[in-house]
């Protein structure tokens, strides 16, 4: 993996004192013991500190307590380390291997992607390549899967890796800004949080809920007219804590298989499940909860809560992959566009 480092840092977990001065804001992660005022009061903490500024300036490989502490004089003032459990330097670099997949072998987590830990994604990234390609894994086993879909891993989580890796470099770019401008971005950074788009859109770059494989080779389908969901989106979140609960159940939260979601607002047992593949659950959402030959399961939703969600105003099916993720979305009556779908993923 190409890798270009960014910049050092002095890692420390040290219990020290802290004398807050008017107009000064330290940022400590929460002391384990606070009590009240927090003049005085003993912390116990990992404190961060940049250890160089100048281009080239070289790691200090064994910070001491000492050290530290003269930074924190210079630079912040007030705390006084009382002793030091460990200290330790890291380098932030950023870099991502070129591709995800080479023969039999897949690259998962900090092996393919490496970066600032500004935004704490890294780990959140690695867990999301591991769950894209864990049920494709099962599925070739089975005999379910072909080389579209083990290659759709690549595809899918290569360019997220990569938006992943401008993002928190941006951030540490911003976080480790001097002088005028780290006053421009303390202002930019104060209007932006009042903007609720703004804030929203920051939020989901950080949770990466805000992820979609719509150029995936596996998402099938056109949009539906209406549709609020397109194949490739994440499946979205019912308002209703209960119908989320019946829909998780029902997807079941250890299922490497696929759930066929078919909503239809009228009565149960007027239309048929879709054919797709194997080891799919078929989850129907209608009007009362009868059982239905063909569906594993139905659950009732006579306020059409979950079609209104989807955007299915007069009933569709969506495929829902064990990820989460949507894989196609297709009228009532349509007939190839589920069945397409899986010859996808088998070829
Ligand atoms: C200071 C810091 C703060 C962070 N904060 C956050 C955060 O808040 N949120 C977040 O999501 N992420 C955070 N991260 C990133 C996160 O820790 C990593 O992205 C994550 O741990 C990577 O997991 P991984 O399983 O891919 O790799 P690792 O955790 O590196 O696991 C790889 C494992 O493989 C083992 N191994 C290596 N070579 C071999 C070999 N040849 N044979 C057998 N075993 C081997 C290693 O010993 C290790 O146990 C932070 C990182 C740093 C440095």
């Amino acid at each position: 993996m190409a890798r270009s480092r960014v910049s050092g840092f002095i890692l420390g977990d040290v219990d020290a004192q802290h004398r807050p001065r008017q107009h000064k804001h330290v940022h400590l992660p929460l002391p384990r013991r606070s009590r009240g005022d927090v003049a005085d009061a003993r912390w116990a903490g990992a404190v961060l500190g940049s250890i160089h500024d100048a281009p080239g300036t070289p790691l200090n490989l064994h910070p001491t307590q000492e050290e530290l502490q003269q930074i924190l004089d210079e630079r912040i003032g007030g705390i006084t380390i009382t002793q030091s459990h460990w200290l330790t330097c890291f380098e932030i670099h950023h870099g991502q291997v070129p591709g995800y997949r080479y023969g039999r072998v897949f690259l998962a987590g900090d092996a393919a992607h490496i970066h600032s830990p500004a935004g704490g994604q890294g780990m959140n990234t690695g867990m999301q390549d591991a769950f894209n390609l864990a049920w494709k894994l099962v599925a070739v086993i089975r005999g379910e899967g072909g080389q579209t879909l083990l290659d759709s891993y690549n595809a899918e989580r290569h360019p997220v890796g990569a938006g992943v890796i401008g993002f928190t470099s941006l951030l540490t770019k911003a976080g480790t800004l001097k002088g005028g401008a780290r006053r421009v971005r303390d202002a930019v950074i104060q209007a932006a949080s009042s903007i609720a788009p703004a804030t929203r859109k920051m939020a989901g770059n950080v949770e990466e809920t805000n992820i979609n494989y719509r150029d995936s080779a596996l998402a099938v389908g056109r949009r539906l007219r209406h549709a609020k969901v397109v194949a490739g989106e994440h499946v979205p979140h019912m308002s209703d804590p209960e119908l989320q609960k019946q829909l998780r159940a029902a997807c079941g939260q250890d299922n490497t298989g696929h759930t066929v979601l078919t909503c239809d607002i009228r009565a149960a047992g007027q239309v048929a499940p879709a054919a797709g593949g194997p080891g799919q659950t078929q989850l129907l959402v209608t009007a009362d909860n009868t059982p239905v030959a063909g569906y594993d399961a139905v659950i009732a939703d006579p306020n059409g809560a979950v079609a209104r969600r989807f955007g299915l105003k007069t009933g569709g099916r969506v495929v829902i992959r064990p990820d989460g993720y949507i894989g196609a979305v297709a009228s009532l009556n349509d007939t190839t566009t589920v069945a397409a779908y899986y010859a996808k993923a088998r070829s």
